[in-house]
């Protein structure tokens, strides 16, 4: 997808940006409902072959007015998805908003055409296209080379609790047996540049050389070998990046608020940090808390994904 749209006179005039997301499975991390197109990868069984496709979304968003992504494909092939990509953008060039920058999204346009006449004009766009099937190769990307066991020295674990804490909520075992990967929260997404580069040292040391942005403004470490936990731990409490409770109700999603956007009317992020601080002292059980999320924004405009759950934060006059 990246190789086909990235800078395709296709997509370069478009009416403003247009947001695609894929997941790895159900569990869809990437929120592909909120996205202007979204994929999710099945595997079927035809004819005794494996095929393999997506589950496709259409036309979501958040913002002022949010809208929650039409399911409109629940098995597209893999050599579809590219074409059908194309079909939406070149219809969202021809008929989407020029003159009001605020509705010059897919899912305005969705919304006053209707999505029956929206994919009805997908499909008739279809027939024109130079290219009616894409081929994925799925070799052709690089992937995260495994690192070499590391020699690791003895070394006692630094604080106990939190390490015990850090355990059961940061990290999760891979699918390629005997690996870890590891969650770092990060209060409102902030990273120091002299932090991030002492992260980039400890990953070179103990994992792969692959850091991931995570979407709830977190990062994410893999490749690491069991035995490498405790030194890695040791290494990230001595940066501040070992806080238990990532992705729990301690992990506050925050725009950037008064800090930083022209447009905030509070400050998110020093709302995030007290209320972090908060529960951390009065309400530390709630480091084990998944079912509560808190997200902040400082305006209507959504960029703290305030609509997405439980508790949410939204500035307003
Ligand atoms: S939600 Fe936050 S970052 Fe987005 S426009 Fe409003 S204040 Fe700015």
């Amino acid at each position: 997808m990246f190789n086909y749209f990235l800078r395709n006179p296709i997509c370069q005039e478009l009416g403003r940006k247009f947001k695609i997301a894929f997941s790895s499975s159900e569990k869809d991390s990437a929120y592909t409902f909120i996205h202007d197109l979204g994929f999710i990868p099945k595997i079927k069984i035809a004819n005794g072959l494996e095929k393999r496709g997506f589950k496709v979304v259409l036309g979501g968003g958040l913002g002022a007015q949010p809208f929650l992504a039409h399911p409109v494909f629940d098995f597209l092939d893999e050599d579809q998805v590219i074409p059908f990509t194309e079909a939406c953008l070149r219809i969202f060039d021809r008929f989407g908003e020029r003159a009001k920058r605020h509705k010059a999204r897919l899912k305005y346009l969705i919304n006053d055409l209707g999505i029956e006449e929206f994919l009805t004009l997908v499909s008739l766009e279809r027939k024109a296209l130079k290219n009616q099937s894409v081929q994925i190769d799925r070799d052709d990307f690089e992937s995260t080379p495994v690192p070499p066991e590391p020699a690791i020295q003895r070394e006692t674990i630094s604080d106990q609790l939190k390490y015990v804490q850090w355990l059961k909520t940061n990290i999760f075992e891979q699918k390629q047996k005997g690996y870890y990967a590891v969650q770092i929260k990060l209060t409102t997404g902030d990273i120091k540049s002299e932090t991030a580069r002492s992260l980039a040292d400890l990953a070179d040391q103990y994992a792969a050389k692959d850091i991931r942005i995570t979407v709830n403004q977190g990062m994410l470490i893999k490749y690491i070998w069991g035995h490498a936990l405790i030194p890695l731990f040791n290494g990230l409490n001595k940066l501040g990046l070992a806080e238990p409770g990532f992705n729990s109700t301690f992990d506050i999603t925050a725009c950037p608020g008064t800090d930083t956007c022209n447009l905030g009317i509070a400050s998110s992020m020093g709302l995030a940090q007290e209320l972090e601080r908060m529960l951390a002292e009065d309400y530390d059980e709630l480091v084990y808390n998944n079912d509560i999320k808190i997200k902040i924004s400082g305006c209507m405009n959504a960029c703290g994904h305030h609509t997405l759950l439980t508790l949410a934060f939204m500035a307003c006059h």
